[in-house]
């Protein structure tokens, strides 16, 4: 038999791998092959706790960008508190643990051939397919905003590119400037973001363009912390004075925007108001990324339904949909959600793969809201799926207090910072 140098590192290491008694699976072949589609944090989480839970599972991860931009925290890079390189990772943590990583985007996820095809011509089987796409935008909701608007009027909704366009445009305003910031309606990615992109954007005038005012039309009537938002725009921006720098215009469902007019830079509410604006930050309607309504995995939601304890689709059997692509009844749509549920998936998967039970799990989520210098909140959970199965609920967990102290508020900001650096590693590392 001919050894190639590749090769035979490929073998020992398995052999390392499985240890002297185990069974030599190249010798065979892989028989257990997984399918992650996307590497975001839902599906690079899934893609490194399967490989930890069992090295014997062939797992391949495809995902098109080299390097992914964590939105958390990416309202930071907007008030000009860090760089965008910050928030960037790679995936050679991933490799280290045995992935194989794919540069490529899917097109087509086969239920029942069980096959994934890619952008790039390439065509994977797999015994179990894990699908972390992420959200794509409605587009058509908002009269005259398009990806090619998103290019002047951006989202940022996924950080990167548009992270930076919308960072230039802060920098670029005068002093005096009117920024709008136009928030979806339930449910969306990150139910706290745009308020704390609020928060941040004053974080920044506040200290460089002090006469410049934001003003945030909302489509919903009451919004995520908000007893704690408020209060610290109080505090911090003048909320609810004549001078505040933060105004939230969501009384009933009539302060949303219905469309985007870019050539003179304004958009047009509900009640038929034009309001012009030094910059525009749109953040639309959303669904589950593109690939999962391709692939059928969506219902009439635009969301994908699942089996809470495994998070297989209730459509397609063997495909599994994690993060904010999912119907994870009881979490919100977060990076931290994604992380457990990923983790959560991954077991499930191991196990089935295994011919063994899935067991039941308990999930966690911790989001925090940078409001200012020295002056952080969170919202903190651990969850239990409820007996019927029917969702996931919290049987533990809380919100800063409205009576923190300064002390308190400034330890949650280096809270926030702590649980970014610990993510990421847990992810990427
Ligand atoms: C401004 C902002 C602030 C936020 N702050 C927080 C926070 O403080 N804490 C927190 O927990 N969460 C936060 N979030 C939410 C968090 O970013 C998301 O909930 C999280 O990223 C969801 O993970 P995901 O894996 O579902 O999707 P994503 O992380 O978006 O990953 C999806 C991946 O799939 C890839 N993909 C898409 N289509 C294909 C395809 N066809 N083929 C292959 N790959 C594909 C994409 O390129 C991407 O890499 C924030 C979000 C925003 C916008």
């Amino acid at each position: 038999m001919k050894f190639t140098r590749r090769g035979f590192i490929k073998t020992t290491g398995a052999a390392t791998a499985v240890g002297m008694f185990g069974l030599p699976y190249l010798a065979f072949g892989a028989s257990k092959k997984v399918v992650v589609v996307g590497g975001g944090t839902g599906g690079a989480t899934a893609a490194k706790y399967l490989r930890i839970a069992d090295p014997s599972v062939e797992v391949t991860l495809i995902e098109p960008n080299e390097h992914y931009y964590t939105c958390y925290l990416s309202n930071e890079v907007l008030s000009g508190e860090r760089p965008i390189d910050s928030i960037r990772f790679g995936y050679t943590g991933l490799a280290a643990h045995g992935v194989n990583v794919v540069m490529d985007a899917v097109t087509v996820i086969d239920a029942g051939k069980k096959t994934v095809t890619t952008a790039g011509g390439q065509s994977f089987g797999y015994d179990r397919c894990i699908v972390a796409p992420g959200i794509d935008f409605k587009w058509d909701t908002i009269e005259g905003y398009s990806p090619e608007v998103a290019e002047t009027i951006p989202h940022a909704w996924k950080a990167g590119e548009q992270t930076v366009i919308l960072r230039k445009q802060l920098e670029a305003m005068q002093d005096g400037g009117l920024v709008i910031i136009a928030p979806p309606g339930n449910p969306f990615r990150c139910p706290p973001g745009p308020y704390e992109r609020a928060s941040q954007m004053a974080l920044y005038f506040k200290q460089h363009k002090p006469k410049s005012k934001i003003q945030i039309l909302d489509p919903k009537g009451k919004f995520s912390k908000q007893g704690l938002f408020t209060q610290g725009w109080e505090r911090l921006y003048g909320f609810g004075t004549e001078n505040a720098m933060i105004e939230w215009h969501g009384e009933g469902e009539e302060a949303g925007i219905v469309a985007v007019n870019a050539a003179n830079r304004s958009v047009t509410t509900k009640f038929g108001d034009e309001i012009k604006a030094d910059v525009i930050n749109v953040i639309p309607p959303q669904t589950a990324g593109k690939i999962a309504i391709a692939a059928g995995l969506t219902d009439d939601s635009g969301w994908c339904p699942v089996n809470l304890k495994s998070f297989e689709s209730t459509i397609h059997p063997g495909i599994h949909v994690i993060g904010d692509a999912s119907v994870a009844t009881g979490m919100p749509k977060s990076g931290y959600a994604a992380n457990s549920q990923a983790k959560v998936c991954a077991a499930a998967v191991v196990s089935l793969l295994n011919g063994q039970e899935v067991g039941t799990p308990s999930y966690v989520n911790t989001c925090y809201s940078i409001i200012g210098k020295d002056y952080g909140i969170s919202v903190a959970n651990v969850y239990r799926l409820a007996e019927d199965g029917s969702k996931i609920t919290s049987v533990s967990g809380g919100l800063t207090p409205m009576d923190a102290s300064t002390d308190h508020l400034k330890r949650e900001v280096a809270y926030a910072h702590s649980w970014f650096n610990n993510i990421t590693h847990d992810i990427f590392g």
